[in-house]
C-alpha cells in the first residue's frame, strides 16, 4: 500500500498518471488530505466512484500511532509517536498570541552526538520518512482543529514549522525536502517560506543544496565562538569547523527567505557563557560577514547530562554583549516545562540502539578553553 502522505505535489501526480488519472486529481487529493484532514478516500466525495476505488486498493493515509499526548497549562500539547522497533518520536505545538508553532522531528535518534543534547546521547536508530514527517504536521493540525483550538481568520493553527525536535534534518535530507516542499505548496499547507525553519548543526554541503532545492528560513546550531570548543560541543564541526560553516551561512543568505541566519546557542555554565566568549562569537560573525540573530537556549538539563545550566544573570550578560555588538539578540523562554517538552528533552523513550553513551564513556574529553568548561564536561557520561 503506498503512503499518501509520503508524496509531496509531484508525487502524488506522478502516483495519479499511473492510475491514469489527470493532474488536477492530484490537487484534489492533496485539498483533502492535508487542508480537510480527511484520510479515509471513501469520503473524498467530489473524486468519482471509480477512483475511489482504485484508490482505496492501493493508497492509504497513514499516519503515526500517537503513544502520549500531554497539553500543558500553557497551551503547550507535546505528543510521542510511536514509529515502530521501539522507537518514538517527539513533536510540540507552542501556541503564542500571533501564531502556533510546531516542532517536529526529522529522524529517531541522532548520530551527530551533541555534548548536550539528549537525542544525541540516544544515538541514532533510522531516518524517518516523509510520511512520517508529514504525519506529525496532519496530525497535529487536524486534532488541534478537531478539538477547537482557535486560529485567526483565515489562518490555520499551524502557522509555523520548525525542523527542531529530533534528529539533524540535513542528515535526512531526501525525506525531508518533499515534506518542506509539501508544507509551503498552496494546495498542501500553504506556509510561506519564512515560516519554516530548518535547524542544523552544521551539514555544510546539504546547506547548500537546501539553498538550490527548497531554501526555507535557516537556524544554524553554532553554541562556541571558537573550533576547540565546537569540536567538543557539536562533533560534526571536526568535519565541518567554523570558517566553513559561516561561508556556507553567508552563501545561504543569497537565496534564503529571510535575509539572516538565526543562530542558536545552547547556554552552559562555566563552558559557553563567559562575556569574553559573547565578544568572541561577535567578533566571528561579523568578521565572516554573516547577517545574524542570535537565539539563547538556557542548556535543557537531562539525567548523566553532566552540565548545567547558564543563571539568569550570564545569559543576560552574554545577551547584553552580543546586543551592544549590534547583534539582535533573543533569549528563548521555556515553555511546557510541566510536560518535559523544552527543546533538548525530546523522547527519552527511545531505544540507544548505537550505544553512544558507552562510547562516551571510553572517549575522555579534552580539556580545553578553561578548567570550568573542562569540569563541567568530564562530568558528562
Ligand atoms: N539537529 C538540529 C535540530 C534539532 S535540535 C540542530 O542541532 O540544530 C534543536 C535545537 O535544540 C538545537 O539548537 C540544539 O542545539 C538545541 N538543544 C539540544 N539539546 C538541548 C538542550 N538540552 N538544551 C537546550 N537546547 C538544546
Ligand atoms: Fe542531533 Fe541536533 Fe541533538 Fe546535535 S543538537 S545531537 S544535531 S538533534
Amino acid at each position: 500500500m503506498i503512503n499518501l502522505l509520503d508524496l509531496d505535489l509531484d508525487g502524488l501526480v506522478a502516483f495519479c498518471e499511473q492510475l491514469g488519472e489527470k493532474r488536477f486529481r492530484a490537487v484534489q487529493l492533496a485539498r483533502w488530505i492535508h487542508q480537510r484532514g480527511e484520510a479515509d478516500v471513501s469520503r473524498m466525495s467530489d473524486l468519482a466512484r471509480t477512483l475511489r476505488d482504485k484508490l482505496a486498493a492501493c493508497a492509504e493515509v497513514r499516519s503515526l500511532r500517537v503513544v502520549s499526548e500531554h497539553a500543558s497549562a500553557d497551551g503547550t500539547v507535546k505528543w510521542l509517536f510511536d514509529v515502530g522497533d521501539g522507537n518514538a518520536v517527539e513533536t510540540v505545538f507552542i501556541p503564542e498570541s500571533d501564531r502556533g508553532t510546531l516542532c517536529i522531528s526529522s529522524q529517531a535518534g541522532c548520530a551527530v552526538g551533541c555534548r548536550f543534547c539528549s537525542t544525541g546521547h540516544q544515538g541514532f536508530s533510522r531516518n524517518l520518512r516523509t510520511g512520517e514527517i508529514l504525519a506529525q504536521l496532519w496530525h497535529a493540525e487536524h486534532s488541534l482543529r478537531r478539538r477547537g483550538v482557535q486560529a485567526a481568520a483565515g489562518e490555520r493553527v499551524i502557522t509555523n514549522v520548525v525542523m527542531m525536535g529530533m534528529g539533524e534534518p540535513l542528515q535526512n535530507y531526501a525525506q525531508v525536502v518533499p515534506a518542506l516542499r509539501l508544507m509551503l505548496d498552496d494546495h498542501g499547507y500553504g506556509l510561506s517560506r519564512r515560516r519554516v525553519t530548518v535547524s542544523t548543526s552544521g551539514v555544510v554541503p546539504m546547506i547548500d543544496r537546501l539553498r538550490d532545492d527548497c531554501p526555507v528560513a535557516l537556524a544554524v546550531s553554532l553554541h562556541a565562538p571558537d573550533d576547540a570548543l565546537r569540536d567538543q560541543l557539536v562533533p560534526l564541526n571536526r568535519k565541518y569547523p567554523l570558517a566553513e560553516l559561516l561561508a556556507a551561512c553567508r552563501r545561504y543568505l543569497s537565496a534564503a527567505p529571510r535575509d539572516f541566519v538565526t543562530f542558536e546557542y545552547c547556554m552552559l555554565a562555566g563552558v559557553n557563557d563567559a562575556p569574553a566568549q559573547a565578544r568572541d562569537l561577535a567578533a566571528l560573525v561579523r568578521e565572516a560577514g554573516v547577517a545574524c540573530k542570535f537565539n539563547l537556549i538556557p542548556f535543557n538539563p537531562f539525567p548523566q547530562s553532566g552540565l548545567v545550566r547558564s543563571t539568569p544573570q550570564a545569559v543576560a550578560a552574554f545577551a547584553d554583549v552580543l546586543t551592544r555588538a549590534g547583534i539582535v539578540t533573543t533569549v528563548r523562554r521555556t515553555r511546557g516545562d510541566d510536560i518535559d517538552a523544552a527543546c533538548g528533552q525530546l523522547a527519552g523513550e527511545v531505544r540507544d540502539r548505537t550505544d553512544a553513551a558507552a562510547r562516551r564513556v571510553r572517549t575522555p574529553v579534552r580539556v580545553v578553553a578553561a578548567a570550568t568548561t573542562a569540569a563541567a564536561l568530564r562530568g558528562a557520561p
